[in-house]
């Protein structure tokens, strides 16, 4: 096995085709390549891969990377091997046969880096065969799995405890993406490596566009944003197996190259649905969070949420699949008050005090994103502790800031009518009540005597609702679930009704869904950054080419290309082996596998 002598920065041009490092990288790598233990915190998508990659093409001997999802661990190693590394994968799903083809080479020193399962790993036979080979590093990815702090605890992660007393003078890279603090320290203290360097880069994600849209017409909503996103790839999240399947078919109804995903089908269901999607045979995945772990497809280039998540936790991490190869994506969340009620009552059910305090808490944070009235970024970064200087100016509120007014009468408006109805009454009757509606119940109850019956006639039941979710969300309202969610005073309110406090508030708008007609291939020239609609066609046809590739060598298309690839090869139009090295992605061995194919698609246009 030869290892590389050259500067690391060489070996990223020529091995995976990048000219520079992304931020914190060429430190990680450094440090790996020293021999020192780190600890690499950075988001989905912030290129980890590269930190333990790189050094185990510098380090001498095998690298043993360990990875909790059988479907990741090929996808890595093909795309390896299309760059032209030795990488091989050791885990259940071989046959005999082809397991012992790897362990021979293993033992023979012809593999740079080993992908295994760990439960492979933890084998006492498999672990005194390393212990006598020449070992360049071990990396552990996604090693939030190790600690039952994490959402995604697995019992067999445990046992990796024990790697850095056995392997002493290999150095262990832990890697993932998941956040807080607790977490961290118990994955340092699992794996036994105090003396870790520790890397934590900045959780923003500047390319994902965050937009979120009161629900109103959620078929339609969805519809008007898919249309600005034609043809290409996304994840449309919804919460219920019911719900995922409606959206399905209304979707394949309407023409959109998709299907649906749950827990609820096949397994082979499953995996036919996640290859077409990662092949580009289909563009659209409508699912619930089932689907995800795995997915590291770089060019998902949107996610919806359909209903809102629970915490913003899952949201971001679910937005977080959209946009990994650095080119703009767009992250749209639906979300209505009955969604939050219907958390609400999830919550309640929850017995142990204390977790349905720690639900809470999370839900508030999530509808206080929703509602946010400035950068939304700016709430998102602010929730995982990280402060953002200025207005992130790629938000729907940054791009379209609400008009805010002094809402102070309409808040005593909604405010009276509340406390007038003795506060047993939910939203919906409220708004009627004060629009003066004449529906039989409130004529019943005699509703209509009242002082406040008919004085906000001059807004329409959206307008009211907005102007209540803004008073909720500012702690003057609150919901009570346990009591058919009606609306109830919280203290702050007596100020705002005694005229001592002024109240200003967005100004209520209906939410208008936006169908911009924008030819198809102008579309995608706007996210990929293609200045020219010959660039734009040229794209296409290149990404037919990918296509036919990838399915030929039942591989991901990304493994041959990523959309970053082909976007630049259509901007520079390469004709010789010099230009085409130049572009983004590309490396020696893909110019020796692929270049021919590409160029010749280049020149014919
Ligand atoms: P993570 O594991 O952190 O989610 P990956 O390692 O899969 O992210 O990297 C995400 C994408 O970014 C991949 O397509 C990868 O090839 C690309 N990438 C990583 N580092 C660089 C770099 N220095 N320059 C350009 N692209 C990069
Ligand atoms: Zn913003």
């Amino acid at each position: 096995m030869s290892k590389r002598t050259t500067s690391t920065l060489e070996t990223l041009a020529e091995v995976f085709g990048y000219p520079a490092f992304r931020p914190h990288q060429a430190e990680i790598i450094d440090a790996i390549i020293a021999g020192s233990d780190a600890f690499v915190l950075m988001p989905t998508g912030g290129g980890k891969s590269l930190c333990f990659q790189i050094p185990a093409l510098h380090r001498l001997g095998t690298a043993i990377v360990v990875s909790p999802l059988i479907s990741l661990m090929k996808d890595q190693v093909d795309a390896l091997r299309s760059n032209g590394v030795a990488a091989a994968v050791l885990n259940s799903s071989l046959l005999a046969e082809d397991s012992t083809a790897v362990l021979t080479s293993l033992r023979a020193g012809e593999i740079d880096l080993l992908y295994v399962s760990p439960e492979r790993l933890v084998m006492e036979g498999f672990l005194q065969m390393l212990s006598r080979m020449k070992l360049a590093l071990f990396a552990i990815d996604e090693a939030h799995c190790v600690s039952q702090w994490g959402h995604d605890f697995r019992p067999e992660y445990v046992q990796l405890g024990s790697l850095r007393d056995r392997f002493p003078g290999v150095p262990i890279v832990a890697l993932t993406a998941t956040a807080d603090e607790q977490t961290r320290a118990d994955v340092l203290r699992q794996l036994n490596m105090p003396d870790a360097r520790t890397f934590v880069t900045g959780f923003d994600r500047p390319n994902i566009r965050y937009a979120a849209e009161y629900k109103t017409r959620p078929a339609v909503q969805l519809a008007a944003f898919l249309g600005r996103h034609q043809g290409e790839s996304g994840i449309v999240y919804a919460l219920s197996r019911r719900r995922v399947e409606e959206v399905a078919d209304k979707l394949v109804g309407a023409g959109v190259r998709a299907a649906a995903y749950h827990a609820g089908m096949s397994a082979p269901a499953r995996a036919r649905v996640q290859d077409a999607f990662m092949g580009d045979r289909l563009d659209v995945v409508v699912a619930t969070v089932a689907f995800g772990m795995g997915i590291d497809k770089p060019d998902v280039r949107f996610v919806v949420h359909y209903d809102m998540p629970k915490s913003i936790e899952g949201y971001y991490q679910e937005t977080g699949r959209a946009g990994r190869d650095g080119l703009p994506a767009e992250a749209l969340m639906l979300w209505s008050m009955q969604d939050v009620m219907t958390a609400k009552g999830f919550i309640d059910a929850v017995a142990d005090k204390e977790q349905r305090r720690i639900e809470t808490h999370k839900l508030n944070a999530m509808i206080a994103f929703a509602e946010a009235l400035s950068c939304r970024r700016r709430a998102l970064l602010g929730y995982f502790g990280e402060e953002l200087v200025d207005d992130c100016g790629n938000c729907d509120v940054c791009a379209d800031p609400p008009e805010t007014y002094d809402a102070t009468v309409d808040a005593q408006k909604a405010l009276s009518a509340v406390y007038r109805l003795n506060e047993r009454f939910g939203l919906g009757y409220v708004v009627d009540v004060l629009r003066g509606s004449e529906a039989g119940r409130i004529l019943e109850n005699g509703h209509d005597s009242l002082s406040v019956y008919g004085i906000g006639a001059g807004y329409s039941k959206d307008e009211w609702s907005s102007i209540f979710r803004q008073l909720i969300h500012r702690g003057y309202l609150r919901v009570d679930v346990a009591e058919y969610s009606t609306l109830k005073l919280n203290a702050t309110a007596a100020a705002v009704l005694r005229g001592e406090e002024d109240v200003r508030l967005a100004r209520p708008a209906a939410p208008r869904p936006k169908a911009e007609k924008v030819s198809k291939s102008a579309k995608r020239a706007k996210s990929l950054e293609l200045d020219t609609d010959e660039q734009a066609e040229l794209f296409e046809r290149l990404r037919e080419l990918r296509r036919q590739i990838a399915e030929e060598a039942a591989v991901p298309a990304y493994v041959v290309f990523a959309d970053a690839a082909l976007a630049d090869m259509a901007r520079r139009r390469p004709t010789s082996s010099q230009e085409f090295l130049l572009v983004n992605g590309v490396g020696r061995a893909k110019l020796e596998r692929f270049g021919g194919a590409f160029m010749e698609v280049i020149a014919g246009g």
